[in-house]
């Protein structure tokens, strides 16, 4: 019998993750050729998100828990799952039921019977999400895809079921900025797609705002692409031809036909774009070395406090 490993990422879930664990039951008991193991990933929850699990695991054996010491976020929550995970296939869940349970057969049948190693959910639309939020993440997506070449869509989330090579593939890269979206597309393997409809979570409130996001956008683009290193070269070469063209005309201008240079706001404001363009390189630099930085220290991605 093959054992499916259910990966539960839970920060602050306390409400929600009782209907959870009923919702998943109730599909996994239309499942008898397999055998079920739920790991939850409690991410250092403010919350009674740990009494929930140590409840749940009191009634069912086939709960599982890790405790983090801290909040280190969903990747790291996501790693450690995959990591503690004893099943033959791995299937990446969100505790707030956005990710429908209901899928759990056909993508195990994917994975088992149709020669694929993922079967992922796929997003068909952002209901219930803000206009500009909505928006500001297809172009994103867009621009990562073009940056990275990498294919990283929109609406292609964590929520997969994968083999074990796969997760062993994933398991391999070590890389302490993890971005999972990028790792999934640069493991490779077959995918097989299921759409599903966005609905709104369960219980409870997300954790993302409009910052977070705008973080977790930065690090997807520079963790996967080294495309701005790229840019700030072109804009330096761009900036050097139309200084030597501007310099060549203002010679001509005085030496030929005899006028003034003149200039002084000129000046100031070339110097102020260059200054602004060079501060703006230097960040993008930086960037990648506050990255590297982190990288060498080889700190632990999690640590556990409590784990059953
Ligand atoms: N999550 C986590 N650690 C965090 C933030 C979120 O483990 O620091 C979990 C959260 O409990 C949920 C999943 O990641 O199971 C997705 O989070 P959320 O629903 O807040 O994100 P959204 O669906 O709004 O993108
Ligand atoms: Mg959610």
């Amino acid at each position: 019998m093959d054992k499916l490993t259910i990966i539960v990422p839970c920060y602050n879930e306390e409400e929600v993750l009782p209907v959870f664990y009923k919702e998943v039951k109730k599909v996994l008991q239309g499942m008898p050729e397999v055998e079920p193991e739920l790991l939850f990933i409690d991410d250092g929850s403010r919350d009674n998100t740990l009494k929930v699990l140590r409840a749940l695991r009191a009634c069912d054996e086939n709960c599982r828990y890790l405790a983090f010491s801290r909040n280190f976020g969903k990747e790291a929550a996501m790693y450690a799952g995959l990591q503690a995970a004893t099943g033959d296939y791995c299937v990446i869940m969100d505790a707030d039921l956005q990710h429908p349970p209901a899928l759990l057969p056909g993508m195990y049948q994917a994975v088992k019977n149709e020669g694929y190693d993922c079967c992922a959910g796929f997003r068909e639309n952002r209901k219930g999400e803000s206009a500009l939020r909505s928006l500001l993440s297809k172009a994103f997506y867009k621009v990562l895809q073009k940056m990275s070449h990498m294919k990283m869509e929109d609406g292609a989330g964590d929520f997969r079921m994968m083999s074990r090579k796969m997760v062993d593939a994933i398991l391999s890269v070590k890389e302490y900025n993890r971005y999972m979206k990028g790792i999934f597309s640069f493991v490779g393997f077959d995918t097989k797609w299921l759409p599903f409809e966005n609905v709104e979570r369960a219980a409870g409130k997300t954790k993302w705002n409009f910052k977070s996001l705008f973080h977790y956008a930065l690090d997807g683009i520079f963790s996967f692409s080294t495309t701005p290193i790229t840019i700030a070269g072109v804009v330096g070469v761009v900036l050097f031809v139309l200084s030597m063209l501007y310099g060549l005309g203002t010679g001509i201008s005085t030496l030929i036909f005899g006028n003034e240079v003149s200039g002084y706001t000129t000046i100031v404001c070339l110097i102020l774009f260059l200054g602004g363009i060079q501060l703006l390189v230097t960040a993008v630099i930086g960037e990648y070395i506050s990255k590297t930085y982190l990288e060498s220290k080889e700190r632990p991605l999690y640590i556990i406090k409590e784990s059953c």
